[in-house]
């Protein structure tokens, strides 16, 4: 076989659906996110970032940096080996006792990201426990997906955000087979959000154990960044929450946090989690800090949520046609996936707005978007060439405008 020609060939494909990623080179700036330089050609432009999920800015942050400073000066740069094996820093005990904390649950169990937290828990639970069937919401994330499908446990997919049709499929099933029932709180594309209290009325009724992605609501949302089951007083009723510390708490990591004796079974059986090198202790102590930061900080919530609303009131103004949801994501919806790269493109070149076209199969095809991430970093100034520049690009595009008549 031609190996080489194979792969070219597929990439090709890619290329004439217009699917074909193509990365963006920036040098993020230190105190002036989203200000950023973008390498192009040889060349540097400014740009401002508006699809980040550094979502409060704590990628910049002091209070991170001073912790990660001080922990590289005291600790070298990486762990030295795997949590078994010499790895285990003071710095990743003091975060996982900040987690459980966080999450009021007695344990909880770092991973080297949100990705293999996911992938390793749960395909270490349904695997592992005899008989397990696995209900996973219709648009759980990849590494949910990839998790599940690697303990090759029964699955069954529910209907999104759909408790009855959750009801209805567990029903049907044996009563004494233990089920592990698998979704988010916010949906990252979308922006939606999941009815956890009736989908955990749901498991309580049929026994069933419940494993909550809270990747892009912890540190938004709750009075201590919680999360939307810390928002909505439903905490206790999770068997598992897992979250990231790469997101909104702008480092790098995941973890999950459960019981003690959950968290130890992960942790004494998932190959995800022994067989690979501890985070780096400055990482560690940099997603500690942002942890603490944001339990007591209300400043950058709040500040994020007056421009998420500043920038969806604007965009409505102008009759931008945004996806309606109650979260911090604004996905502005193209539906093709050539116009959407094009306008993203078009974005960069002449207003140096960096939003990265989201197309298939991150999203469904026909529904490729550009999704913008207000933060509080994001000044009026910003915001106001945000919505002058997709105004001009809608104009000369005759892109569909729509304005809600009063
Ligand atoms: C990004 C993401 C993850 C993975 O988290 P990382 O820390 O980036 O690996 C998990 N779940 C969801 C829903 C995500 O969007």
């Amino acid at each position: 076989m031609d190996f080489e020609a194979f792969f070219e060939d597929r990439l090709a494909n890619l290329k004439e659906e217009g699917n074909y990623r193509v990365f963006t080179d920036i040098e993020r700036h230190k105190g002036s996110f989203p200000a950023a330089t973008r390498h192009h050609d040889g060349d540097t432009h400014d740009v401002t970032v508006w699809c980040s999920n550094d979502y409060l800015g704590m990628g910049q942050h002091a209070v991170v940096l001073k912790a990660m400073h001080e922990a590289l000066d005291r600790c070298g740069a990486g762990a030295g080996g795997t949590r078994n094996i010499s790895g285990t820093n003071h710095y990743h005990v003091l975060l996982e006792r900040e987690l459980a904390d966080l999450h009021d649950k007695e344990s909880a169990l770092l991973f080297t990201s949100g990705y293999v937290s996911n992938w390793a828990a749960l395909s270490t639970l349904a695997a592992k426990i005899p008989g397990c069937i696995v209900l996973s919401d219709a648009l759980n994330h990849a590494s949910m997906i990839e998790g599940i499908r690697h303990s090759k446990a029964e699955k069954h997919i529910w209907a999104h955000n759909d408790p009855e049709d959750l009801d209805r499929r567990l029903s049907a099933m044996d009563p004494d087979r233990p089920k592990l029932i698998a979704f988010e709180s916010v949906y990252s594309m979308d922006g939606d959000i999941a009815p956890i209290a009736e989908i955990c009325d749901v498991a309580d009724k049929h026994g069933a154990m419940t494993y909550l992605d809270e990747v892009h609501a912890v540190g938004l949302y709750g009075p201590r960044g919680g999360g939307i089951a810390e928002r909505d007083g439903l905490m206790d009723r999770l068997t598992v929450i897992e979250g990231t510390l790469g997101k909104a708490y702008g480092v790098l990591g995941g973890y999950i946090a459960a019981s003690t004796a959950l968290c130890d079974f992960i942790r004494s059986f998932a190959s995800g989690f022994i067989f690979t090198t501890a985070l780096p202790p400055a990482v560690a102590a940099g997603a500690c800090a942002a942890v603490k930061h944001l339990k007591s900080s209300e400043l950058e919530r709040s500040r994020q949520q007056r421009n998420v609303r500043v920038v969806r009131q604007r965009l409505a103004d102008i009759g931008i046609p945004t996806l309606d949801n109650p979260s911090h994501i604004v996905p502005v919806m193209v539906g093709d996936p050539v116009k959407c790269k094009e306008i993203s493109d078009w974005l960069m070149a002449n207003h140096g707005i960096y939003v990265q076209p989201i197309n298939y199969p991150t999203v469904p095809k026909g529904t490729e978007r550009l999704r913008i991430t207000p933060s509080p970093v994001h000044s009026d100034e910003d915001i106001e060439r945000l919505i002058v520049a997709l105004s001009d690009i809608w104009s000369q595009c005759a892109l569909h405008r729509k304005y809600d008549v009063a």
